[in-house]
């Protein structure tokens, strides 16, 4: 009833086309608190050479221009979908030029646009092998830290699988994938190069590595180390890659207020702070059980 009459009023307000949009299965909004706040709209732009941002205020979504066709890096809330594109065209590109959509992690924030964002474009989805096995499920996996929130979002049906130090090149881009599990085992940050007037810069848009999960979940349960194990390999894997440019899946995660960080410690420090919320979480667990 509700969402019927939200649906009359949409088409009294604005018309067909919007009406269309609300009975749009892989666009229906995920109404969470906080989407208002990830969803702020922010104009598209451009962070270096062929590197630029299609997102919003508290969720990133990248896009690089390769010279042969673009690549889009996330894809938000499946309300976002028609925002993402709308930005695109906003700097000049057409949305059926996007060839990949990479994905950093299978949960509704930053996938839930993903079935939408493929099916409007044409793209292949790109993702690590645990990373597609959730894009394909619309669910949180049984080991997911998050397990016990509901978190369900559309399916993508086709996912290519890309494996960790596994290149991806397109027109005159090479995106690199570095698993950075921990946040969920499939989770992959990218990394590419990024020229102007002869300058080169290293970007990363990095995976969420913030220790979060639902209530009952414990980081200390031997049934769980396969998780804290994948969070101390993706911070040696951020201490060491090259990150002249740091753009996280959260833009305030990345811990300056713009929408991207400039390195060269940027990578680092984004760890480092993960790292310090893990341990204090799993201090707090041991100091409980006593
Ligand atoms: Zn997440």
């Amino acid at each position: 009833m509700l969402i019927r009459s939200t649906a009359a009023l949409a088409f009294l307000l604005t018309g067909a086309a919007s009406a269309e949009r609300a009975a749009d299965p892989l666009t229906r909004p995920i109404a969470v608190d906080r989407a208002a706040e990830w969803l702020a709209p922010r104009a598209p732009v451009r962070v270096f050479g062929n590197t630029y941002l299609v997102g919003f205020g508290g969720l990133s979504v990248a896009l690089i221009d390769t010279g042969k066709g673009l690549i889009l890096i996330d894809g938000a809330l499946p309300q976002a979908a028609p925002a993402i594109l709308v930005n695109v065209k906003r700097l000049g590109f057409r949305p059926r030029d996007i060839r990949y959509i990479l994905s950093t992690e299978p949960h509704f924030d930053h996938a839930g646009g993903l079935a939408a964002l493929a099916r409007d474009t044409g793209a292949v989805v790109v993702a690590s092998s645990r990373g597609a096995a959730g894009l394909r499920s619309g669910r949180l996996a049984i080991d997911d830290p998050q397990h016990g929130y509901d978190g369900r979002f559309p399916p993508v049906a086709r996912v290519r699988v890309i494996g960790d130090g596994e290149v991806l090149r397109l027109g005159t881009v090479a995106v690199t994938a570095r698993a950075t599990p921990g946040h969920t085992l499939g989770s992959m940050t990218w990394t590419w190069q990024s020229c102007a007037a002869g300058r080169c810069k290293a970007v990363v848009f990095a995976s969420s590595l913030n220790p979060v999960s639902a209530d009952s979940y414990r980081y200390t349960a031997r049934s769980n180390q396969a998780i804290v194990a994948g969070y101390r390999r993706s911070y040696a894997t951020m201490r060491d890659i090259p990150c002249d440019i740091l753009i996280t899946a959260h833009a305030d995660q990345s811990g300056s207020s713009g929408r991207f960080t400039f390195g060269p410690h940027a990578c680092e420090t984004y760890a480092e702070r993960s790292r310090r919320r893990l341990v204090a979480r799993i201090r707090s667990e041991k100091g409980s059980q006593r």
